[in-house]
């Protein structure tokens, strides 16, 4: 940036090349005669050195010093016209002309600027006069000048493009960090960041001796290019701020008026570029001043939005200050008559630049504080859903979640289940009290420990579950109910019984739901009781253990 303003200083000054600026001008109408309009001293006029376009045909006379290099093309900055016809006169009257029609006009290294070739220059040279039909912006009268080389041919020149080709390269920074906010995050601002980047790019590119070097492009094709582009730019900026000021930080009236603005930036730009000879005397004026409410719309949503405490508004307001300035020297300089009209081509590109840098960084933290929201916002929500799936005093998971994770678990195998419930626990509550019940339940549930193949629920009062696979599923089964009675006396002292359960073991058949398995195991659990408790009911193939003593005698001992 800090070159990028060296250059503007820069060119401010005189330039030591040798450019020769017209002396005078004329107008004439298509029908006349240009070679006899040179001739004719009455028609031109000298001391007034603002041109008009008013006029179908508007002539240039250059005065050639003797001694200075012989200039060889007639440059300026390029806007739509029809055709130039180029006048060599040399100090004898004689006359060379050529005429080029504004599709052959080749463009200049120098940034926005044509180029065309002068008819055969001789020492004798005296004159040259470029007569400009239907030209539609005053900046291409008043920038013309003659120079013996195309532009940018100096070192400083050169310099120049560097830099901004360094300048575009840095632009696809942002582009690719888009793509990756957006995977992220599906936030419509990050894709319209996107357009106003690739905008920018593409109109330094255009705007520069870039597009020159790198595909030599017709000068009214980069013409109509730079307009459509222009376009695109304020509608992707005004779409931009319209999605990325935070809801609620900007007036309503203002957040609805932008893509409005941004419509109006397209249909402008691409009606200018289409239709360029329409009321072509003052469409250039109309065009820029037609942009004067977007600009004021801008202004005043970020105003309001700085107003209301939007972040994302301050680092677009610091970001696009230098673009509205020279949006502002643009608009004042094109649509006062008696201003000289400039693009303020050094300043915008500083503005590019700063745009990018500012939105980007915008982009980047919001990106963060969005992304923290939704992932805190998520996480919340993953707790309460296992809250709600888990019992709080065992911290087994419960009925819920057994019935939302049944389906998945038998695709993963799970294929067998056994209900197991505590034996008398009502006389263990009578007896010891109800915070001893509920220890007792706790020392339950460590008994039945969950692992890979095994996942163990609380379906409510004392009454467990297990979801079993593999091979030896029940075994696994088994091998937890028995292990209750040492668990629960390890972990609740004083009580006056082990504590036993009994269990309802069976296996998944075919796709059966949850319901119908559990009603077999349940039956299956119930025929464990009536035949004595501390028992298990349902398909078991391990061989009785020692410990596996009968319900009565467990609870008599
Ligand atoms: P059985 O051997 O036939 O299963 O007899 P049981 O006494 O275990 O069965 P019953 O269904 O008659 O009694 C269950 C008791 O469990 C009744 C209820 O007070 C108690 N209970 C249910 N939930 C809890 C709890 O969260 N904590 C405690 N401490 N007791 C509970
Ligand atoms: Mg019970
Ligand atoms: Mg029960």
């Amino acid at each position: 940036m800090v070159m990028l303003l060296q250059f503007s200083a820069a060119s401010a000054a005189p330039a030591d090349s040798f450019e020769t600026r017209s002396s005078c001008w004329a107008s004439a109408s298509l029908s006349e005669d240009v070679v006899a309009i040179g001739r004719n001293q009455d028609r031109w006029s000298c001391r007034d050195q603002a041109r008009s376009i008013d006029a179908e045909r508007v002539l240039l006379r250059f005065d050639i010093k003797a001694g200075e290099p012989l200039p060889h093309y007639l440059l300026s900055r390029r806007a739509a016209l029809q055709a130039i016809h180029l006048l060599v006169i040399d100090r004898d009257g004689t006359v060379r002309q050529d005429t080029i029609p504004a599709a052959a006009l080749a463009s200049s290294m120098a940034g926005g600027y044509f180029k065309a070739p002068l008819p055969d220059m001789t020492s004798e040279t005296r004159q040259v006069i470029a007569a400009i039909d239907l030209p539609s912006h005053r900046m291409t009268l008043e920038r013309a000048y003659l120079s013996p080389t195309d532009a940018a041919g100096g070192i400083g020149d050169m310099r120049l493009l560097l830099v901004l080709a360094g300048l575009a390269g840095m632009l696809v920074m942002p582009l690719i960090f888009n793509a990756a906010f957006y995977r992220a995050l599906r936030e419509p601002f990050v894709l319209w960041h996107s357009a106003l980047t690739f905008s920018l790019l593409m109109t330094i590119l255009v705007t520069s001796g870039l597009a020159v070097m790198l595909f030599d492009p017709p000068a009214m094709t980069l013409s109509w290019m730079t307009t459509v582009i222009f376009g695109m730019t304020i509608a992707s900026g005004a779409m931009f701020t319209y999605s990325f000021v935070e809801p609620g930080l900007m007036h309503p009236l203002l957040r609805r008026v932008l893509p409005y603005c941004a419509a109006w930036a397209i249909a402008l730009s691409v009606l200018h570029a289409a239709f360029p000879f329409v009321a072509r005397p003052i469409q250039s004026s109309a065009y820029t001043a037609a942009f004067a409410p977007v600009l004021a719309i801008f202004i005043l949503s970020m105003i309001d939005a700085l107003r209301r405490g939007s972040r994302a508004a301050r680092f677009q307001a610091i970001g696009y200050a230098p673009m509205v300035v020279v949006g502002l020297i643009r608009l004042v300089t094109g649509v006062v008559p008696w201003l000289h009209s400039t693009d303020a081509t050094l300043l915008f590109y500083v503005g590019c630049m700063c745009e990018v840098v500012f939105t980007t960084l915008g982009v980047a933290e919001r990106f963060v504080t969005m992304k923290r929201e939704r992932d805190g916002a998520r996480n919340d929500a993953e707790l309460l859903e296992r809250l709600s799936e888990t019992d709080p005093l065992t911290g087994l998971l419960n009925r819920r979640a057994i019935e939302l994770q049944f389906e998945q678990l038998r695709t993963e195998g799970f294929s067998a289940l056994a209900v197991i419930d505590i034996d008398h626990f009502k006389a263990i509550n009578d007896i010891n009290g109800h915070s001893v019940g509920d220890e007792v339940l706790k020392a339950v549930a460590n008994a039945l420990q969950p692992g890979p193949s095994v996942r163990a629920y609380r379906l409510g009062g004392e009454e467990f579950v297990l979801l079993l696979r593999g091979e030896d599923a029940d075994t696994q089964a088994e091998l937890r109910r028995r292990a209750i009675p040492a668990i629960v006396a390890r972990t609740v002292p004083g009580l006056k019984r082990p504590v036993t359960a009994s269990m309802g073991v069976t296996g998944i058949v075919g796709d059966e739901d949850f319901a119908t398995l559990y009603e077999r195991a349940d039956k299956l659990l119930y025929e464990a009781k009536s035949a004595g408790r501390n028992r298990t009911r349902g398909v078991i193939k391990m061989t009785p253990a020692p410990r596996d003593v009968p319900d009565d005698r467990a609870m008599t001992a």
